[in-house]
């Protein structure tokens, strides 16, 4: 049988949402998995608990200008995107408020920030990574994320994104981490 990628109903996102933000992920991942059932491999990601525990309480500096509602909002959407199997809001999405970021800058930093957090975690965790760069993306850079490009220890490495990119009112910032020296490894 094939089955078409769908978007979950409001009323299921509401249901997810709700079971969520009462700290059950566990039960919002067996609804989601009741709802669209894993098909094979490659089909549909398996969404574990750890992306959405880190998701709803990664450190987002470049957020500050949110209320702490605000934010738990922001989370809130993009773990019930990651329920859903997903993982891009809608660009032109409405937030519930006024804030000086583009939605669509708002969506990418946002996701930029997660995965960012989630990768720099997993080499402090693991002790593989001991250096890490900063790289800009290859069109237009402002210069505060000019000046960050470089190697950190990675005690020392700045979160993604930029807190000072003045790049925030329109693209955001879209510089990425990336490790450059590798435990045991000997360029
Ligand atoms: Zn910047």
């Amino acid at each position: 049988m094939l089955f078409a990628m769908q978007k979950l109903s409001e009323a299921q996102a509401s249901e997810v949402r709700r079971i969520i933000q009462a700290g059950n992920l566990a039960g919002a991942i067996e609804i989601h998995r009741q709802l669209y059932p894993p098909m094979g491999k490659g089909h549909l990601r398996e969404t574990d608990t750890s992306d959405l525990r880190e998701c709803l309480t990664a450190p987002l500096p470049i957020f500050s200008f949110c209320s702490d509602g605000e934010l738990l909002e922001l989370r809130l959407r993009m773990a019930t995107e990651l329920i859903g199997g997903r993982f891009t809001l809608t660009p032109d999405v409405n937030f519930p408020w006024r804030h000086p970021m583009t939605p669509k800058a708002t969506v990418h930093n946002f996701f930029a920030s997660i995965a960012s957090f989630r990768n720099v975690s997993a080499w402090r965790r693991n002790k593989n990574v001991l250096m890490a760069r900063i790289q800009n993306s290859s069109c237009g850079p402002c210069s505060s994320c000019v000046e960050a490009a470089r190697e950190y220890e990675l005690a020392d490495l700045p979160s993604i994104p930029i807190h000072s990119c003045e790049n925030i009112n329109t693209v955001g910032c879209r510089c990425v981490a990336i490790a450059s020296k590798i435990h045991g490894v000997h360029p």
